[in-house]
C-alpha cells in the first residue's frame, strides 16, 4: 500500500528516548505488568490512546497568543461559538473542560426533561455504542446505558463499511421494551470507539433520527471523531464523492438535536470539550445552570480563553481533507502492514486506530489470564512501544458473582496520535509486532498481584504465571 506523505513539515522536535530491553524489562516489573503504570520516559512510541496527545500547529499555538481571560463574555467563546456553528449549524454553545464535562451538565438535564415533558420514569439511553465515561454518567444519574451496534461489528475478519452502525431492528426492539417515554435520548457515537473506530453510514444516523423523531426522543450525537467519519462517508458511500467534508458534516448534525463533544481527538486540542444544541429549549437553560457549579461560568466552561482559541482554529484544521487523508490512511497504513505480516486486526481499520485480535494470536491464554495485556506486554518488551488493553482486564468482573466477565472480543489498541508520529514510526510498529506474534507461543499469562475493586485496568498490578 502507498504511504500519503505527511501534510505538514516539523518546526518544533520533542526527543523520544529508545530504551534497551533490559531497562524495559525492569520498568514493566515496576509497572506492575500494567502499561498505564509506566513513567511515559520510559517509552519510545505512545500508543495508549489519541485522545489529547495529538500536535498542535503553528496556527493553534499563535491563537493561543490571542487568549482572552476576561471571566465572562471572552471574545475566544465567540471565535469558537462562530467555528462551531459553521460545522454543525446548531445555535447555543457551552464549553467545557472535555467531553465527560459535556455529559455531566447534559444528562441530568435529559432525564428530568424525559420525567417532565413526557411523563417518563425509567431513564434509558440508546446507543450504537457507549463510551464508557458516556455509559458511566448515564449510571451515574440513574439510567440504563444499552448499546444496538450492529453484530458485524464483532466479526473481526469479514470486510464490513459501516461496522459502527445502529442495527435499526435491535433499535426499535429496545424502544418499545423500555417504552418510549423512557428512552431519555438517543447517542449516536461517531465513529463508534467501541467496535474499533468504525464509522456509521449517513443512511444510519438518517434512519436512527426518523425513529428517534417518530418517538419524540432526542438525539445526542457523541462527537469525538465525527471529521474520520465525515471522510469515510466521503470515500464509501454512495452519492458523497464530490460533496466537502464540511457540508457532510452539516449534513451529519442535521441527524441530531445536539452535539457533546470530547474535543482531545478529533478537533487537535489537548484538552477541551463542548455541549451544542439546535434550537432554544429549557434544556439548553437547564444545562447552563448546571454548567455553572460543575464546570465553571457558561462562557468558559473549565477552559482559558486561549484554550478555547486553539479549539475554534482545531476544528478547521481537523475537518481538511488533505489531513484527513492522510490520517487515515496512516492508520490504514500500519493495518495493511501487519495485516501481510500475518497479524489478525479488526478489518478494515477504523480511523484513529488499528485493534489487533490478540485471541487469535494467543490461543493458549484463557482469558482470565489476559491474552490482550500480555500481548501488550510482549510488545512492550520488543519495541518500547506502549498499546492498551481492550478486553477482560477492562472488562472486570460480574459484580453479582465476582466471576471474570466473559470479553467478546481480546483486544490490542494501537491508537495513534494526531499530526505526531511518521510512517517510519508506522514501520517501526508493524516490525516489531510481526516479531512478536512469529514467537507468539512463548508468551504467558498474567494474574494479580493487586486487584483494585473498581475500574482496575487503570491501577492493577500483575505477575507473570510461571
Ligand atoms: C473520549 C470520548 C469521550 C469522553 O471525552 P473526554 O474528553 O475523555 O472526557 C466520550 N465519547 C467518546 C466517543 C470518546 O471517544
Amino acid at each position: 500500500m502507498k504511504r500519503i506523505p505527511e501534510p505538514f513539515r516539523i518546526k518544533m522536535v520533542e526527543p523520544i528516548k529508545m530504551t534497551n530491553k533490559a531497562e524495559r524489562t525492569a520498568a514493566l516489573a515496576e509497572a506492575g505488568y500494567n502499561p498505564f503504570l509506566l513513567k511515559s520516559d520510559d517509552v519510545y512510541i505512545d500508543l495508549l490512546t489519541d485522545s489529547g496527545t495529538g500536535a498542535m500547529s503553528d496556527n493553534q499555538w499563535a491563537g493561543m497568543m490571542l487568549g482572552d481571560e476576561s471571566y465572562a463574555g471572552s471574545r475566544n467563546f465567540f471565535s469558537l461559538k462562530n467555528a462551531m456553528q459553521h460545522f454543525f449549524n446548531y445555535e447555543y454553545l457551552i464549553p467545557t473542560h472535555q467531553g465527560r464535562g459535556a455529559e455531566q451538565i447534559l444528562f441530568p438535564c435529559l432525564i428530568n426533561r424525559m420525567k417532565e415533558v413526557r411523563g417518563g420514569e425509567n431513564p434509558v439511553f440508546i446507543s450504537n455504542f457507549h463510551f464508557d465515561t458516556t455509559a458511566a454518567h448515564v449510571e451515574l444519574n440513574g439510567g440504563k446505558a444499552v448499546n444496538v451496534c450492529t453484530e458485524k461489528a464483532f466479526d473481526t475478519v469479514t470486510y464490513y463499511d459501516w461496522k459502527g452502525d445502529f442495527d435499526l431492528v435491535k433499535l426499535e426492539t429496545e424502544i418499545e421494551k423500555a417504552g418510549s417515554k423512557n428512552v431519555a435520548a438517543i447517542i449516536t457515537t461517531v465513529t463508534c470507539n467501541s467496535s474499533g473506530g468504525q464509522p456509521v453510514s449517513m443512511a444510519n444516523m438518517r434512519a436512527v433520527y426518523e425513529i428517534a423523531k417518530k418517538h419524540d426522543i432526542p438525539v445526542v450525537i457523541d462527537s469525538a471523531r465525527y471529521c474520520e467519519n465525515a471522510y469515510f462517508i466521503k470515500q464509501r458511500e454512495e452519492g458523497y464523492a464530490d460533496k466537502s467534508i464540511t457540508d457532510i458534516i452539516r449534513e451529519m448534525y442535521s441527524y441530531g438535536d445536539m452535539l457533546t463533544m470530547s474535543a482531545k481527538k478529533d478537533a487537535i486540542v489537548n484538552i477541551g470539550g463542548m455541549l451544542a444544541i439546535r434550537e432554544k429549549s429549557e434544556l439548553f437553560q437547564a444545562a447552563q445552570t448546571l454548567c455553572v457549579p460543575l464546570e465553571g461560568f457558561v462562557t468558559y466552561g473549565g477552559l482559558a480563553g486561549r484554550d478555547m482559541e486553539a479549539l475554534a482554529r482545531g476544528l478547521h484544521e481537523g475537518a481538511d481533507e488533505d489531513f484527513l487523508h492522510y490520517r487515515i490512511s496512516q492508520v490504514e497504513y500500519l493495518g495493511e502492514r501487519l495485516r501481510e505480516g500475518g497479524v489478525p486486526i479488526q478489518y478494515p481499520t477504523g480511523g484513529h486506530a488499528v485493534f489487533v485480535d490478540a485471541r487469535k494470536i494467543l490461543p493458549h491464554i484463557p482469558g482470565d489470564q489476559f491474552p490482550a495485556q500480555a500481548l501488550c506486554n510482549a510488545l512492550y518488551l520488543e519495541s518500547g512501544v506502549r498499546p492498551v488493553e481492550i478486553g477482560s482486564f477492562l472488562l472486570g468482573r460480574d459484580p453479582a458473582t465476582g466471576r471474570q466477565k466473559d470479553a467478546p472480543l481480546e483486544l490490542m489498541r494501537l491508537a495513534i496520535p494526531r499530526r505526531v508520529y511518521t510512517n517510519d514510526h508506522m514501520d517501526y510498529i508493524a516490525d516489531a509486532l510481526i516479531e512478536v506474534s512469529k514467537n507468539a507461543g512463548d508468551i504467558k499469562g498474567f494474574e494479580f498481584e493487586y486487584e483494585p475493586p473498581v475500574l482496575r485496568h487503570f491501577t492493577a498490578r500483575l505477575k507473570p504465571i510461571s
